[in-house]
């Protein structure tokens, strides 16, 4: 990977870079059609980093589909697809870890630890093999760019982090890998998620500014589903995911899934 890309570097091409993890959909493909944009040269990674997984979640049962995955980024549209096995990204003995701190600790990485320490080691491994000048991150993981923007900075990594908008389906669901594991059921009672960002920037539209208030609105929409599980609901600002803030995160478990979305309140959201 590292000599093909300094091979574009030399040519003086420029490069984007889109980390995934595979089993892509519309919102990952948004993140390509930006980079296309944007770049000479477009690398998409599939990786799935076992080291971002807790004990218990679902790194076994992650779909996985790399034919399927080859033929969405469809020949030409892409230039290198770097697919890297398991056994070269972590070899016996790699102990190495990258620890952000700070803008990593509260919500995402209070409720799955470990998780930005293993997604900060296998983002820095990227931009190693590939010595992106753009890489693209979608703004459904908000907290994942904000602890990406962190890393870069304070490791001088040099590379501009360009941010996608949410992808979403038509009830608003943001696409997710993990939305094949909802049952019908559990697929309709997803979309309180959404729901709940909606009602809350419609009450921000209509002046509200207190967060506890905006919170409960939010609190009150998922409580009001019974397949919902809600883990937290917060108000932060986007930045530093500091309390309180204009961005609303949720996290909420429908049956054995959990989803997590988000929504800047300042902003309506359609539907
Ligand atoms: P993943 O394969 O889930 O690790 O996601 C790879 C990248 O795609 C991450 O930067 C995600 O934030 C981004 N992404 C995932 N879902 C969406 C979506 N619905 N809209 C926009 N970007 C997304």
């Amino acid at each position: 990977m590292l000599h093909a890309s300094r091979r574009w570097r030399s040519e003086r091409r420029s490069i984007g870079l889109v980390p995934t993890m595979g089993a892509l959909h519309a919102g990952h493909l948004s993140l390509v059609e930006l980079a296309r944009r944007e770049n000479d040269v477009v690398v998409v990674s599939v990786f799935v980093n076992p080291i971002q997984f807790g004990p218990g979640e679902d790194f076994a049962r992650y779909p996985r589909d790399p034919d399927r995955d080859a033929r969405l980024l469809g020949e030409g549209e892409v230039d290198a697809i770097y697919e890297p096995r398991t056994e070269l990204m972590y070899p016996p003995g790699a102990s190495t870890r990258v620890h952000v701190g700070g803008i990593a600790e509260p919500l995402e990485g209070k409720a799955r630890p470990g998780h930005f320490e293993g997604v900060a080691t296998v983002v820095t491994k990227l931009l190693a093999a590939v010595e992106p000048d753009r890489a693209y991150f979608g703004q459904k993981d908000a907290q994942q760019v904000a602890v990406v923007k962190r890393l870069v900075r304070d490791l001088d990594l040099g590379v501009e982090i360009r941010v996608g908008p949410i992808v979403r389906e038509e009830d608003g669901l943001a696409l997710s890998s993990r939305n094949v594991y909802l049952d019908p059921a559990e697929r309709k009672a997803a979309a309180s998620l959404s729901d709940a960002l909606r009602d809350a920037a419609r009450a921000y539209a209509a002046g509200e500014r207190d967060p506890v208030r905006l919170r409960a609105v939010l609190v009150a929409r998922l409580r009001a589903e019974p397949l919902a599980d809600l883990e937290y609901a917060e108000l932060v600002d986007a930045a530093t995911f500091e309390k309180p803030g204009t961005l609303a995160v949720i996290a909420a478990r429908i049956g054995k899934t959990r989803l997590i979305d988000n929504h800047d309140l300042s902003i309506p959201l359609p539907g």
